[in-house]
């Protein structure tokens, strides 16, 4: 009686999101903020692909996991979540949502938010026409919509598979009000990695940018096996969830300024950085040859001096100095118009000697010359000539062939 209790207890806090929230143990990572969001001003999110993405703050997460649903797997992750009291978004297949609609009421109901991410996830929505397109994308809110059995229960967000945009199917996302969905960070656990691997590049590369919009796929075994240590690995580093919802009538979107959207933090001293100083610097200090190096005392056309400059170490003013070059400051001119200097023509590369060879003229006049001069130059040169074998020619008479002409420097 007691384990009927308890596991009826267990159903109850799954069911309902709120008795899941109650239970929350001290120190969980939860969700730190819900942002809500109108697809109709922000039509496309997702760094790897945008220039937008959503407005995070540093060190903010937002979790999702396409593909699925699956009972096993997507039972481990949804329990992973509760345990920690945190929220992700779902992008589910139509068609899996057909096979497992009670997986589909279940995320729903422990409080995630459900998108689509088409009927039967083809890898053509790069190629497809609008049409085709469409019905994917319908088909997939009509699936997910029947399995909740609630319209509204649907976000208007979709993930295209495989990431396979095309701007006419970008526009019909727009135009329906469903906000496009890339990502800012993956973690590849759809290759051929362990769970420790995804959790490692999933962590490491969220750490990297800072932030972001994860995606991973509750269809994987290894997925699932990986997501307590990400979460885990976050907590510990001092990163938040956030959870996404969109914007309804009782529900305003959150305040954001534009800014917040930009997908591209400015870099952060990366080195080398190139730099093109001016079309027309003043002389540097120490410069590379330019054409006036080699005699061309008046190239022709504009010369562009470019330089690189050193980024990586930081040289302070030191009191009263108004301004100090960096050294050293090579300058490379790049002469704007071709064939300043020529390439080399075969006549470079001749030699004076050419290695002793059969000679190709076998007229009778040279070859007595030879023998008068050279009596071993003209045995060798008979010599030749008898192991020429004679070949007719497909277009009447007959020659010797001719052994191949040496030239130059042969190894
Ligand atoms: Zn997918």
């Amino acid at each position: 009686m007691r384990a009927i209790l308890a596991a009826s207890l267990l159903m109850a806090s799954l069911v309902h999101g709120g008795a899941v929230a109650a239970e929350c143990p001290p120190g969980a990572l939860g969700v730190a903020r819900t942002i809500v969001v109108d697809p109709r001003e922000h039509a496309r999110i997702g760094a790897m692909q945008y220039n937008e993405t959503l407005p995070l703050n540093d060190r903010e997460v937002v979790l999702t996991f396409d593909d699925g649903p699956v009972p096993r797997h997507t039972g481990s992750v949804l329990e992973t979540l509760a345990s920690e009291c945190t929220k992700a978004t779902f992008f589910m297949v139509g068609q899996m949502a057909n096979a497992y609609p009670a997986m589909v009421r279940r995320v729903h109901d422990e409080g995630h938010t459900i998108a689509n991410h088409s009927q039967t996830h083809p890898f053509t929505f790069s190629r497809m026409s609008v049409p085709q397109a469409a019905a994917q994308i319908e088909g997939g809110f009509a699936s997910l919509r029947a399995a909740l059995g609630d319209p509204d229960a649907v976000a208007p967000f979709f993930r295209i598979p495989g990431l396979l945009r095309q701007d006419s199917v970008e526009q019909y996302l727009a135009a329906h009000g469903v906000m496009t969905w890339s990502v800012d960070v993956v973690a590849d656990d759809w290759t051929h990695i362990n769970a420790a691997e995804i959790a490692r590049r999933a962590v490491s590369r969220l750490e990297a940018r800072g932030k972001g919009v994860l995606l991973l796929h509750d269809i994987h075994e290894k997925t699932a096996v990986a997501l307590p240590e990400i979460l885990k690995e976050l907590k510990a580093r001092g990163f938040k969830i956030v959870h996404v919802v969109p914007a309804a009538p009782d529900r305003p979107k959150t305040a954001t300024t534009p800014e917040q959207w930009a997908a591209h933090v400015p870099e952060r001293g990366l080195w080398p950085r190139v730099v093109v100083t001016d079309m027309a610097t003043s002389a540097p200090a120490l410069t590379v040859p330019s054409p006036t190096s080699f005699g061309v005392a008046d190239p022709p056309g504009p010369a562009v001096a470019l330089s690189l400059a050193p980024g990586f170490k930081h040289m302070p003013l030191q009191p009263g100095e108004v301004s100090r070059a960096p050294w050293p400051r090579p300058n490379y001119w790049a002469p704007a118009t071709a064939g300043l200097f020529a390439v080399p023509a075969a006549q470079n590369f001749q030699y004076s000697h050419v290695f002793a060879g059969p000679h190709r003229d076998t007229t009778g006049v040279a070859a007595r010359k030879r023998v008068a001069s050279s009596p071993a130059h003209g045995v060798r040169a008979k010599a030749s000539n008898r192991s020429s074998p004679r070949v007719t020619s497909p277009f009447g008479g007959s020659r010797t062939a001719s052994p191949p002409r040496l030239f130059g420097h042969q190894l």
